[in-house]
């Protein structure tokens, strides 16, 4: 298979679509974007068999056997783990959430809306959190009932140590709920060999799609306990399988050219190879960043050691000519969106690997920022 993602034809040259360097919404195919150009009845077959196929296709990126189901949600990602997490967290539960970064805070606010007794363990943005530590705390606290894990926290763009959390849990007798959203698709999860209660994700971070819907992946064995737990109606992911499973409908308005599209995307990343392929694919972007950005004099936030290849924070550099607004704009008007920070401590930007896009998209865009630094008379940016 050629791993062959057409360059967007007129990006990052000042023409009239940018390069999204962002976690998303991010560059998609023409081809994405043309699905979306009919109309679907949402209670026509040909609707219901996409949908089918569509929930086919996302199990099968993940390795999900039997055991598992996939529900799609209306909406953004933040829907989809909140009915995951108001779902499949049972009333009478605790979860343990993990937090390194805004992704896992908005856990918690999320827990304290929907009324579900949670416990937080916190670990410094720039360090994954310990799996010995996870651990002792389950063992200390036997009322926690399930845990809470990003997978890739795009706060920073660390990637966590998911086997390894996944194989505490599973000693520990807990379930586990990943937010695997701005991994899914572009780093290779394999739920034969890691056991997960559940995941979410959406369609318009590494499946290249464009944004309205999300899923959760889930234990169908779990999922089919959990009616009537959710908080909310329009959240509940026990209703929203119900019904699919009944007649294959959406219990409320599908967003069908979203599904639509999300289907050519997956095609897309069939032609690539699959996840390995567009995993290789993104390290060569974030690679390609990374050193030329430390060939500009940036620093990154993170170890190598712990980056995922989807998007790299920089530490804003303390040259008096800087500034962040200047930056973006200068890059936009050269066909470039980048992304701001969004860190407590260290004033910080980030510039993101995923999208429709190669490394030679990427080494356009170094080029265009030591222009942008000239320009600026930014002259160290460490
Ligand atoms: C993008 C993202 C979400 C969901 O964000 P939305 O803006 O609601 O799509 C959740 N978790 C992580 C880790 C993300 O990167």
């Amino acid at each position: 298979m050629p791993c062959d993602p057409p360059p967007p034809a007129e990006g990052g040259g000042g023409g009239p679509e940018p390069v999204l360097l962002t976690p998303g919404p991010l560059t998609t195919r023409p081809e994405t974007r043309a699905a979306m150009d009919r109309d679907w009845g949402s209670r026509d077959p040909a609707f219901i068999a996409l949908t089918a196929q569509v929930r086919e296709r996302l199990l099968a990126i993940a390795n999900a056997g039997e055991g598992f189901t996939c529900v799609p949600l209306q909406g953004s990602g933040t829907f989809a783990v909140e009915a995951q997490l108001g779902t499949l967290v049972p009333r009478e539960g605790r979860l343990l959430v993990l937090v390194g970064g805004a992704y896992g805070r908005r856990k918690v606010e999320i827990c304290r809306r929907a009324g579900r007794d949670h416990a937080v363990l916190e670990s410094e943005e720039t360090a994954p959190p310990s799996v010995a530590a996870v651990a002792e705390r389950l063992a200390a606290e036997p009322a926690i009932t399930d845990v809470a894990l990003v997978h890739c926290e795009t706060t920073t763009g660390i990637l966590n140590p998911l086997d390894d959390i996944a194989a505490a849990v599973s000693a520990a007798g807990r379930r586990l709920h990943v937010d695997a959203m701005s991994s899914f698709g572009g780093i290779p999860i394999d739920l034969g060999r890691v056991p997960l209660a559940s995941l979410a994700a959406s369609a318009n971070k590494c499946l290249e799609g464009v944004p309205g819907v999300g899923f959760v992946i889930a234990r169908t064995d779990h999922l089919e306990t959990c009616a009537g737990n959710a908080h909310a109606v329009s959240l509940d992911l026990h209703a929203q399988w119900a019904g699919l499973e009944a007649n294959g409908q959406w219990r409320f308005t599908p967003p069908t050219q979203v599904l639509a599209a999300l289907d050519a995307a997956l095609d897309a990343l069939d032609a690539e190879g699959g996840v390995g392929g567009r995993f290789a694919r993104y390290w060569e972007n974030c690679r390609t960043l990374v050193d030329g950005m430390r060939g500009l004099g940036f620093e990154t936030l993170l170890d190598d050691a712990v980056q995922a290849p989807i998007i790299v924070t920089f530490r804003a550099p303390e040259d008096p000519a800087w500034d962040f607004g200047g930056f973006y704009d200068r890059l936009s008007a050269r066909g470039f969106v980048i992304y701001p920070g969004k860190l407590a401590q260290v004033e910080s930007f980030r510039v993101g690997c995923i999208g429709v896009f190669r490394a030679d998209t990427m080494a356009r865009f170094i080029a265009a920022a030591g222009g942008v630094l000239a320009e600026m008379g930014v002259e160290n940016p460490a």
